[in-house]
């Protein structure tokens, strides 16, 4: 099963909490055991996860990421979005979670976000489940 998530970022750099959405994914397709395969296809903007329960870790991360790649610095690019398509680089457009039971596994402070760098915009990501059939049994 295929899934568009439609995405409207409303800042030029922001993260978006997509989790529900991951395990409303998942839970359509019916998938018991495999693998939940999620890519942005942007050049300026990612996914990643890492805690939600407490906000200010996501706010740290962009932060620390606006202040290590400035918008503005020693960039040849014409359009001028250099900082967001290396931040989209270093950050990476695809994330992977495990489906066991039926359910995403994610700890529990994780967190799926889409990552806006250059915003606000109207985004996507793609929601892949695949059904892990042929999967070698368990070790037990
Ligand atoms: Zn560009």
């Amino acid at each position: 099963m295929i899934k568009t998530l439609n995405i409207k970022s409303s800042s030029k750099t922001e993260f978006i909490d997509i989790t529900d959405e991951i395990h409303e994914a998942v839970k359509e397709s019916g998938v018991k055991n495999g693998i939940c395969y999620i890519c942005v296809p942007h050049t300026t903007a990612g996914v990643t996860i890492n805690e939600g329960a407490d906000p200010s870790v996501k706010r740290d991360i962009l932060t620390t990421l606006n202040r290590l790649i400035p918008f503005e610095g020693d960039y040849r690019h014409m359009e001028g979005n250099s900082a967001a398509h290396i931040k989209s680089s270093l950050v990476g457009v695809s994330a992977n979670v495990l489906i066991e039971d039926g359910k995403a596994i994610l700890g529990t402070w994780q967190s799926v976000y889409f990552c806006e760098f250059d915003g606000p915009r109207h985004r996507r990501a793609i929601v892949k489940i695949i059904n892990a059939i042929g999967a070698t049994p368990q070790e037990e």
